[in-house]
């Protein structure tokens, strides 16, 4: 079926997105093409401010409108830890559970040897940066998932930070093998934190 070339654009635009196949994406299309006007130009407005206004905090790497971001310049923040997780969507897990109140590094990635990702691909020479320009850091708290690449990512670190004198923690095991912090319900997430192990 051959589409007018505007809802034919539409499709392949959503069909972009991922996990929308080709039949969804019509369906999106259709839908959208049946929204209101200013449902469509508020729904285009905020993709586009979302693209402009949105970077990456250039200390710890989370998704921020502000350089640096929220919680790198609050100054009630414990600065003698840090946490690192995989992705910004970890960052927002922890902070709605409202126990942690140190910092934060976002890999961007994980080590993944399978894949030919190595420790220079992810954002972690700017934590050694970090590490080194700011003694008052005591512990490191590895909070990648526990998958593979998540088990591999923190024996880098844990292997790199150590001989620096620098403590080592993982988050504790109630999280599922294999599962995403992203999901992990809130008790999960701070009994894992509470009872996080030294490397
Ligand atoms: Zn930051």
């Amino acid at each position: 079926m051959l589409y007018p070339t505007p809802i034919a654009k539409l499709i392949d635009s959503f069909s972009k997105l991922p996990g929308i196949g080709i039949k969804t994406a019509t369906r999106l299309a259709f839908y959208t093409i049946g929204m209101s006007d200013d449902d469509v130009n508020e729904f285009a407005k905020n993709l586009l401010a979302a693209k402009r206004e949105l970077s990456y905090c250039s200390i710890c790497g989370n998704l921020t409108d502000e350089d640096p971001c929220a919680i790198c310049s609050d100054e009630t923040r414990d600065r003698t830890t840090i946490l690192i997780v995989e992705d910004s969507r970890d960052v927002s897990a922890m902070e709605n559970i409202q126990e942690y109140r140190g910092l934060y590094h976002v890999l961007h990635g994980l080590i993944s040897p399978m894949n030919g990702v190595g420790p220079d691909d992810i954002n972690l020479k700017s934590l050694l940066s970090r590490l080194m320009e700011h003694s008052e850091i005591a512990e490191v708290i590895v909070a990648t998932n526990a998958t593979a690449d998540g088990e591999a990512t923190s024996m880098y670190i844990s292997r790199v930070l150590k001989p620096a004198g620098i403590k080592v923690t993982r988050l504790a095991r109630g999280l599922a093998v294999g599962s995403d912090i992203e999901y992990a319900d809130e008790v999960t997430l701070l009994r894992a934190i509470e009872n996080r192990t030294e490397l």
